[in-house]
């Protein structure tokens, strides 16, 4: 297909959304306006201002027009996003700071626009938490929609589109990703963005294919050339010669293959061929991935990280509003349970409307139940909030990062006072509600029997528990190596976990990473787990592997395991393990 003129070139990006994409590009215009910086008499100065005003309010106007249009076309599923936008749009800060600076520094607007954005910035991209970092994202996007009233752009509609492409972009708008007609889009690259930007999560929601953060596609795709995209693994070809087309054809078809062979599993039960059952659900953190537990055949909300409704924002949802959300999110995973995990923010995780303190040791500081505990302003109504939705339909409720037993006392203290409160007004709760701790540190796994006594289930939080374990940052790419589920300290603290649960007659449960790797499945099985709780699209492959496993098999293994020295022993141990059962997995 490559001819010497169109050689073959390689992209490698961020791997933003599954699927593989073949066909012709299309480049949309979405550059940056050019901003040139200027200083202004002091008689010019009311103007600029006036002039930068208009320019947000037609920005705003422009927006919800568009929000009006989504919804009447696709409905209101996704347009939370744009509402962030809208907000941002309000933002007594951003106008405060730009007219300061045309006042002050006599810049033209477009300047002081830019300069405040740029502080607005810096300010995200000194945030860990990779989610929150990507938010500056948001900001940049809002800052050029003004930018482009004040200069007069007209961007190109990317609802015009005609024929079956892929998009080419410097960057895509959550607006851009909402009006793609999916009929016509296959799939979409662009030179910004990472993973949990907010046009990687809406791609992952609408099933589009994308490959993000390619830094300089743009400058080397034309309208018209041949384009290939792998979003599994963030593989771009340009020009591809006829091998690569047809290495790529052949994991399309594969691909498309697997998922029609695992969509048949979604009514399957979750049972061994000895007929033991658990439960597989999903974890999630906003209410557009309700759609996808039920793509997935998932048995409900394993996790509902309730954190995402406080980030970025600047003041707190009240009760009210996560009552909504709660409810919102019952009714669309129904009959199946949900479980909400209270606030688990502090350390890397910023909510802006909490106000803490920096910490020297964020992973080690005041952070999740410990937080909740010390603000019982922002506790409660979260705990009102869940039980009153819990007269609606099956909710569990636990908390993370317990470490002793007084904190998950602490907790039951505070949701017999609020039963007591809602009770005495007739407002409906689950008085059974059950109650459960995430198990993550390493205290909490060798109190295992007593908090037992405490709570309905456990939930292993893998991915903490590895980091305090092994003591290893979970974040640091330098230890990634370290960062080792099947390292026999793990699996020791799994086994201790599982008997003490299962002693005391509750459910033991585990909802981190590890949960959704079908390679760890026979282990977990074999260990006596109840429920995995993973992300929706991994259950398929997980419930693939556990349909062909037997309990019995799985409990022998486990044995083996137990007694072996390394992660590295054990990692083999598996493979050959996998290798031998399920040569024709489907992976
Ligand atoms: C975990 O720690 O394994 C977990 C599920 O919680 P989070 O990843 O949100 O910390
Ligand atoms: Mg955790």
């Amino acid at each position: 297909m490559a001819s010497a003129k169109n050689s073959i070139r390689q992209f490698n990006g961020v791997a933003a959304s599954p699927g593989i994409a073949i066909g012709l590009a299309k480049v949309a215009d979405r550059t940056k306006v050019p901003v040139t910086e200027s200083i202004i008499t002091a008689d010019q100065v009311q103007a600029e201002i006036t002039r930068f005003l208009n320019a947000v309010a037609a920005a705003k106007d422009e927006l919800q027009s568009l929000k009006i249009q989504i919804e009447a076309e696709q409905g209101a599923e996704h347009l939370y996003i744009l509402d962030t936008h809208l907000l941002l749009l309000d933002d007594s800060m951003l106008k405060e700071e730009t007219i300061h600076c045309i006042e002050h520094q006599n810049l033209n607007a477009e300047g002081s626009l830019k300069r405040t954005l740029r502080k607005f910035k810096e300010l995200f991209d000194s945030i860990e938490d990779d989610y929150l970092r990507e938010r500056g994202s948001d900001v940049d996007i809002v800052g050029e929609r003004i930018l482009r009233k004040m200069v007069g752009i007209v961007q190109e509609d990317i609802k015009e589109i005609d024929g079956k492409v892929i998009i080419v972009a410097h960057d895509l708008s959550p607006a851009d990703v909402l009006q793609l007609d999916k009929n016509r889009v296959i799939g979409f690259v662009t030179d910004l963005g990472g993973k949990t930007s907010h046009a990687a999560i809406l791609a992952r929601a609408l099933g589009v294919p994308a490959v993000v953060g390619l830094e300089t596609v743009t400058s080397h795709i034309a309208d018209g050339d041949h384009l290939m995209l792998d979003g599994s693994v963030g593989s771009v070809v340009h020009n591809p010669d006829n091998e690569t087309f047809r290495d790529y054809l052949a994991r399309k078809q594969y691909y498309e293959y697997c998922d029609r062979e695992l969509a048949k599993l979604r009514d399957l039960p979750a049972e061994t061929t000895d007929g033991h059952r658990i439960k597989l659900k999903g974890n999630i953190e906003f209410i557009e991935e309700a759609d996808s537990l039920t793509r997935h055949g998932a048995e409900g909300v394993g996790l509902f990280r309730t954190e995402m409704l406080f980030m970025n924002r600047a003041t707190l949802p009240d009760e009210e509003e996560q009552f909504q959300a709660y409810f919102e999110m019952l009714q669309a995973i129904k009959p199946h349970p949900l479980s909400i995990r209270t606030l688990d923010v502090g350390g890397d995780k910023f909510v802006p409307g909490l106000n803490l303190a920096d910490e020297l040791n964020p992973a080690l500081g005041l952070r999740a139940i410990r937080l909740s505990l010390r603000n019982p302003e922002t506790f409660r109504p979260q705990l009102r909030a869940a039980l009153r939705a819990s007269a609606h339909g099956k909710i569990r409720l636990f908390f993370p990062m317990i470490s002793t037993i007084g904190e998950i006392r602490a907790a039951k203290k505070i949701i017999a006072e609020i039963k007591d409160e809602l009770a005495s007004k007739n407002i409906n709760f689950d008085h059974n509600i059950e109650l459960g701790v995430m198990i993550e540190v390493p205290s909490a796994v060798l109190i295992a029997d007593q908090l037992a006594g405490e709570v309905d289930f456990f939930s292993i939080g893998t991915n903490d528990l590895i980091q305090y374990t092994l003591a290893i940052d979970r974040t640091n790419e330098h230890l990634s190596h370290l960062y080792q589920p099947v390292d026999p300290a793990i699996l020791k603290s799994l086994e201790m976990v599982v008997t003490a649960a299962h002693r005391a007659g509750i459910e033991a449960c585990i909802c981190g990473e590890m949960a959704g790797d079908p390679l760890y499945l026979p282990i977990l099985l074999g260990l006596g787990f109840d429920e995995l709780s993973m992300s929706p699209p991994s259950i398929p492959r997980v419930k693939s592997i556990l349909r062909r496993c037997s309990l019995s098999a799985a409990e022998s293994l486990v044995q083996k395991v137990l007694s072996a020295e390394s992660a590295a022993e054990i990692e083999a141990l598996l493979k050959g393990e996998i290798a031998a059962s399920f040569s024709d997995s489907i992976d």
